[in-house]
């Protein structure tokens, strides 16, 4: 009997075993299944599985007759895709009731591109819902749990995706980043999550939250599936008009340049008060490493950093009221029942269909764009988001790249930040920056706490720089194991 056991492979492996013939695809989808079956009812991180869709898909890609040649980037590798990017014919829901039974007709830009990429896609993840939360307890459906540790959380909003890449129920996922949704819940689950420059991927067929912030981005188990995955998503496409129009370098073979004589920034806002011992000390250790490869440090500032959470929650909250206002129960969604007129059907439809943190945001938002307020608050916070992006631009006159945590904290229990909105907000400190300043960032795994759990070192870069991110993370991947280790589940 073959080994189709998968979980510990990555998708580069698995691809290379594929095109050995040392495996089919048929046979990985199966390996990936049955891995499904064991672990999937104690991590939970699918909204929806596709068997039939992935084993068709397999089944295609080995019928191929001159297979080499003809294969795509990811031939065979099974994917996962947050459920919060459209999949023609495939439910979308962004674990919300409002979307709970829509069915996209089109594919969003990525899922084409994977497709086209001939990926097979193994089903949709869990996410909080419409991706706002730390932790994917804010899903409708179900709570995804940590593979490094079911009693607790494994990270938000793009929980699942995480979580499955985690547990080696799939070998690759897309997720999705306002404010650290890629990142921190790679981080809080030992693996690798990239956020592109904005810009970089085509956010066409991403459900919106924030417009100026989101970007669809990969969690993998290595930095070299991250460059793989991003060689296949980034791009200019016409029908996202903030898509850029910048040539994409060859990833895979930029990201073996050595990192000697790199400068690298340690933002002194980035060590105070909120960060967890252990995390500090392995990034301590992780700076370590880098001076032993012969990179320059040094400490930088950022001095707008405080106000970063604040104006985040002013400016995604701003965008989301208004991307929002299209689930009114008229042309798709839910659409409460008995209503008397068509204002009582806009109104219950939306306070049945939404969740608590969703509506929260709602009336945030609104707050913030209603007239007497705006200047107060809106106007106010991009004027801060611009300070914001000036620190960076100065701080990379300075430095090449700036390396900080990921996230102050490993992964808390599950329901333990409930409660607390402000302390659920303050787990991305260090994620929002990045996204208000449109700035690539990746995260990889750089040590475990005494409790087992992981920690993520974070790397940060000037926009579309991301050649330059993968670099430096692969250069600390070939010197370190952390992203070598498994979960026991
Ligand atoms: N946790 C942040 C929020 O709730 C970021 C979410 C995200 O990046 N989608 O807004």
């Amino acid at each position: 009997m073959k080994d189709t056991n998968l979980s510990s492979l990555t998708g580069y492996q698995l691809k290379e075993k594929l095109l050995s013939g040392e495996l089919t695809a048929r046979e990985a989808v199966e390996g990936v299944f049955a891995h499904v079956e064991e672990v999937e009812p104690i991590v939970r991180a699918y909204l929806l599985l596709d068997r039939e869709g992935a084993m068709r898909k397999a089944q295609e890609l080995d019928s191929r007759p001159k297979r080499k040649e003809g294969l795509g980037l990811l031939a065979g590798i099974p994917i996962a895709i947050k459920d919060n990017m459209c999949t023609s014919g495939l439910k979308t829901t962004c674990a919300s009731r409002v979307l709970e039974n829509f069915i996209p007709p089109y594919d969003a830009h990525v899922v084409e591109r994977l497709k086209e990429a001939d990926a097979i896609i193994i089903g949709k993840t869990n996410l909080d819902e419409f991706a706002m939360g730390s932790s994917t307890e804010n899903s409708a459906f179900k709570l995804t749990r940590n593979p490094w540790d079911p009693k607790r959380i494994p990270g938000g909003s793009s929980g699942g995706s995480a979580a499955a890449v985690s547990a080696g129920t799939a070998l690759m996922a897309l997720g999705s980043d306002t404010g650290g949704s890629v990142r921190q819940p790679a981080a809080l689950c030992g693996v690798t999550g990239l956020k592109p420059t904005y810009g970089r991927v085509s956010r066409y067929g991403l459900v919106a939250f924030g417009s100026s912030l989101d970007q669809i981005g990969p969690i993998t188990r290595d930095v070299r599936d991250a460059a793989l995955l991003l060689q296949v998503i980034a791009g200019r496409d016409p029908r996202d008009s903030t898509s850029a129009d910048v040539p994409v370098p060859d990833y895979l073979k930029e990201m073996e340049k050595p990192v000697k004589g790199l400068r690298l920034g340690l933002p002194r806002e980035y060590f105070m008060e909120g960060l967890n011992e252990e995390v500090r000390r392995a990034i301590e250790e992780a700076v370590k490493v880098y001076k032993g490869l012969g990179a320059d440090i040094q400490e930088i500032s950022l001095p707008h950093t405080p106000y970063a959470v604040a104006v985040y929650y002013i400016i995604a909250t701003a965008e989301a009221s208004s991307n929002l206002a299209r689930y009114d129960g008229v042309r798709y969604g839910y659409r409460a029942a008995n209503t008397q007129n068509i204002i009582e059907m806009y109104s219950r439809s939306r306070v049945e269909g939404f969740g608590r943190e969703v509506k929260r945001r709602i009336m945030l938002g609104t707050y913030a764009l209603s007239s007497g307020y705006y200047e107060a608050y809106y106007l106010k916070a991009s004027k801060v988001r611009n300070l914001i992006r000036q620190d960076f631009s100065s701080a990379f006159e300075a430095v090449d790249l700036i390396l900080c945590p990921t996230s102050p904290t490993p992964a808390f229990k599950l329901g333990e930040r409930l409660a607390n909105p402000l302390e659920m907000y303050l787990s991305d400190v260090y994620t929002i920056p990045a996204n208000l300043a449109g700035i690539p960032a990746i995260s990889i795994p750089c040590g475990f706490t005494r409790e087992n759990l992981p920690i993520g070192l974070q790397l940060m870069a000037r926009p579309f720089e991301e050649a330059g991110l993968l670099q430096v993370a692969r250069a600390y991947e070939r010197e370190t194991e952390w992203h070598l280790r498994r979960p026991e589940l």
